[in-house]
């Protein structure tokens, strides 16, 4: 077995007496798709954040690529190689899709060397290429303002991916979508998943059998179950959570 690319063991957070999570522990191969369910405030939003250094753990620790990231600030866990997409898209609306995609990219020039230099070939070929998997090859030179939710939101996705991250946490990716940019949602994480280890945290079930292979369900702050999709909705812990909701 190859080795964890994420190590989590015995996290709690606590929050001025409250406890958001709660000796959890988590471990996910190099490569995998992971989906996070979990009914509201089971400590999803704390997960990732503890995850990339915005929250620090009360106890327990985070191994990212063998490493531990306890004492290390946001942005140098970020540059370890994990990228966050929020559930609101933050792209730069008066710049067109090619141009946020070429200044993801290129994170260390500034705004206009990006903007008023042509790149290298290698540079070209490989926006492109991000274009084409959110698809959005054919809207590439038109003002972000003027895509839909949906395609801003894949454009951002393709922005973290600019970003040459090795793990990718995605929170609520289709909230909002319509049923065929969910689709289209789906098919571009599955097909990142192919490069990538990506932890998504879902409540649309649908979407959730679209792209789940194996499924981590939270519940007040502990992993309740693991396993396939189908697993875990038979599973009766699960079942009585969800109908206590
Ligand atoms: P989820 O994302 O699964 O809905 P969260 O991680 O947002 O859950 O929250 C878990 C619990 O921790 C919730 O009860 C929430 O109210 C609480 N919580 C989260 N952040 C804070 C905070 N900064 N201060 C106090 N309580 C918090």
């Amino acid at each position: 077995m190859s080795e964890a690319i994420l190590e989590i063991e015995n996290l709690t957070v606590d929050f001025d007496g409250f406890r958001a999570l709660n000796q959890l522990t988590f471990s996910m191969e190099p490569g995998e798709l992971r989906v996070i369910i979990g009914p509201n405030g089971a400590g999803k939003t704390t997960f990732l954040d503890v995850i990339t250094g915005k929250t620090q753990p009360t106890t327990g620790q985070v191994h990212f690529k063998g490493r531990n990231t306890r004492r290390l600030a946001e942005h140098q866990i970020a540059r370890l190689g994990i990228g966050r997409k929020f559930q609101t898209p933050r792209v730069y609306l008066n710049l067109t899709p090619r141009e946020n995609l070429e200044l993801s990219c290129n994170t260390n020039k500034n705004v206009l060397s990006t903007l008023f230099s042509r790149p290298p070939g290698s540079d070209r070929q490989r926006l492109n290429h991000l274009l084409e998997i959110t698809g959005l090859f054919l809207k590439g030179d038109i003002q972000a303002a003027l895509l839909s939710h949906g395609e801003k939101q894949r454009l951002e996705i393709g922005m973290l991916v600019a970003q040459s991250p090795d793990l990718l946490l995605v929170d609520e990716p289709v909230a909002g979508l319509t049923d065929e940019e969910t689709e289209q949602t789906g098919n571009l994480l599955l097909s990142l998943a192919e490069s990538h280890s990506i932890i998504v945290i879902e409540h649309d079930m649908e979407f959730v059998r679209q792209i789940a292979r194996k499924v981590t369900v939270l519940h007040q702050g502990s992993v309740l179950c693991e396993g396939s999709i189908e697993a875990v909705q038979n599973d009766p812990r699960v079942i009585e959570v969800y109908l206590g909701e």
